[in-house]
């Protein structure tokens, strides 16, 4: 936990957010400005800044993909497609430093 992150704070439930799902080690909430009609950002409870930040042997990026396929498919939008996306760094427009995968879906995407 980082005293200071956004994300954990939200995770403390000291910022409200309307939460999609949650276990013992990650946490799932709608995003506050929505790029589509479903648009729901899963979080490690942990705090990792960045998927830079990541090995392979923590296995906290197929656990968030893992959550959101289920909550994909709990939502119903596995029925039309969705789109799971994580931005990193300046060019790609990150503005949280705490790793998270955005499930984006319930309506037709652009093409990236
Ligand atoms: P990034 O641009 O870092 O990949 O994604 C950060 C996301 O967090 C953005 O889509 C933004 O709308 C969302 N966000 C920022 N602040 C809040 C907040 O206070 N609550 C919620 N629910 N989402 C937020
Ligand atoms: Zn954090």
């Amino acid at each position: 936990m980082a005293d200071d992150c956004l994300f954990c704070k939200i995770i403390r439930r000291e910022i409200p957010a309307k939460v999609a799902y949650e276990d013992d080690q990650v946490f799932a909430f709608y995003d506050i400005e929505p790029a589509a009609p479903v648009h729901v950002l899963f979080v490690p409870k942990k705090h990792v800044d960045s998927i830079q930040s990541v090995s392979e042997k923590d296995g906290v990026l197929s656990m968030l993909a893992d959550r959101a396929v289920k909550t994909a498919e709990k939502l119903a939008i596995d029925q039309t497609g969705y789109r799971l996306l994580v931005n990193y760094g300046p060019d790609a427009g990150q503005t949280v430093h705490h790793l998270h995968i955005h499930l984006l879906g319930g309506g037709k995407l652009s093409h990236l």
